[in-house]
């Protein structure tokens, strides 16, 4: 059958649920890229993609399109292997600062390129950039030339890098199609695939303080982005990890960074370093670095036990103008004016910990965006948080707040507390790494 052209056709075939062929998809991708496609008709194309959904085929003719609608990396040249890590986001989840150089360190370079964070939390890079002078906009030949040189660079993503993707998600957001698979999945590979690794690792979580509530839609989105990834020759395994309460002890920017020096120190939380741990396994596996899960966790350990993971994080800092010293001293990182602590109104066992709830909190005192054009304060947000299952006494600190503010102080204080749960029962923390995927 003969590929229809003009977009209003290209959009009724999907209206009524037809496939796709990959020209078809290429003029959709190529209208959202040179403008040549209206907003209206682009968002009424998604809204088709996200009633009718997408072949495995299709989304991936999709992805491909939106990959090659700008630049990509082509870094072949170097010999390690490479790999990088995708995820889909949670409260607290600073996962990449400390994995990335742990990785690195076992010998497989890890060209990372991140995202900023729109939801109540910063991302990656507005945790980076709480590094005094850390730059993450490196032009695409100087973040070749870095993960060359250290094997590790931790960069934004930059306007030729799908751009299609830019222009898409914006739509997306204000025309109620972000929640669907295949552009979920086109979206985050397009990106991760055109950095130029040669495997991928996925974290997609579910629960409260994910993007995907749902477990059974998160097992959905983790099938496809493997299915999809590896038909484009690009091997993927996805880890599903649950996200009810907040990832280690630490959410807000130079907080969560100092939590991931703990950690490179060996110091961190148990709960972020076994997802650390398990993600870390599968990106020695899948470059075939290691040959089984406990030798990769072997590998991972020694590289934090003898300081080679603290050593590549401080050259990664070095080699994008960060002040290197906060590795010894995070003191130096920004500091908010006050520090208080959330005092517990009873003795008891720690019931819950409601991720939504501590997210809220560290937005209101300005550790996130509610909009685009938000500026993010790096200093604040929540520390010293309790777990779920810890017994303590009235009176012990639940979390330690810091503020800029003091209306923010007070009313982030009351959003803190109606997240931490306390009672008198004995409960188990609930299992954080569901299944892996591929
Ligand atoms: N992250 C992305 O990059 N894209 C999506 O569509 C969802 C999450």
């Amino acid at each position: 059958m003969e590929a229809a052209l003009f977009p209003q056709h290209i959009i009724a075939k999907k209206r009524d649920g037809g496939v796709l062929t990959a020209g078809e998809t290429e003029a959709f991708v190529r209208g959202a890229t040179d403008g040549s496609w209206a907003d209206y008709q682009l968002s009424a194309m998604l809204m088709a993609i996200f009633l009718r959904g997408m072949t495995p085929a299709e989304t991936a003719d999709y992805t491909r399109a939106m990959m090659h609608s700008g630049k990509v990396a082509d870094l072949h040249a170097i010999k390690q292997p490479k790999a990088d890590k995708h995820s889909t986001g949670g409260v607290g989840d600073k996962i990449s600062l400390h994995l990335a150089p742990m990785v690195a360190a076992c010998g497989v370079a890890v060209p990372m390129i991140s995202g900023r964070g729109l939801g109540h939390t910063g991302g990656t890079l507005d945790k980076l950039e709480s590094i005094a002078g850390f730059r993450v906009n490196l032009s695409l030949e100087d973040y070749r030339a870095q993960v060359e040189r250290i094997g590790l660079c931790l960069i934004g993503q930059t306007a030729e890098l799908a751009p299609a993707d830019k222009k898409l998600y914006a739509l997306r957001d204000v025309t109620g199609t972000v929640e669907s698979v295949p552009l979920i999945c086109a979206s985050i590979l397009s990106k991760k695939l055109a950095e130029g690794t040669d495997v991928l690792v996925g974290d997609v979580k579910f629960g409260r303080g994910a993007f995907m509530k749902d477990r059974a839609k998160a097992r959905e989105l983790a099938r496809n982005l493997v299915k999809v990834a590896t038909a484009m020759g690009t091997p993927m395994r996805t880890v599903l990890t649950a996200m009810e309460e907040p990832l280690g002890r630490a959410v807000g920017n130079a907080l969560e960074v100092a939590e991931s020096i703990d950690c490179l120190r060996g110091q961190g939380p148990a709960d972020t370093m076994a997802v650390t741990y398990a993600l870390g396994e599968q990106m020695l596996l899948l470059t075939k670095v290691a040959r089984t899960r406990a030798d990769a966790r072997a590998r991972l350990e020694a590289v934090v036990a003898d300081g080679r993971a603290l050593e590549k994080f401080r050259e990664m800092i070095a080699a994008q103008g960060g002040d290197t010293r906060v590795v010894d001293e995070p003191g130096l990182l920004p500091q908010a004016k006050w520090q208080e602590p959330l005092a517990a109104a009873r003795a008891g066992v720690v019931q819950d910990v409601d991720a939504m709830g501590v997210a809220l909190a560290a937005l209101r005192l300005g550790a996130g965006r509610a909009r685009t054009e938000d500026r993010i304060d790096p200093a604040v947000g929540v520390s010293g948080l309790v777990k779920v299952g810890e017994r303590i006494a009235k009176g012990a600190p639940l979390g330690v707040i810091h503020a800029n503010d003091l209306k923010a102080l007070a009313e982030a204080k009351e959003m803190l507390a109606g997240a931490i749960k306390i009672g008198a029962k004995a409960v188990r923390p609930r299992k954080l790494i569901d299944e892996i995927v591929g």
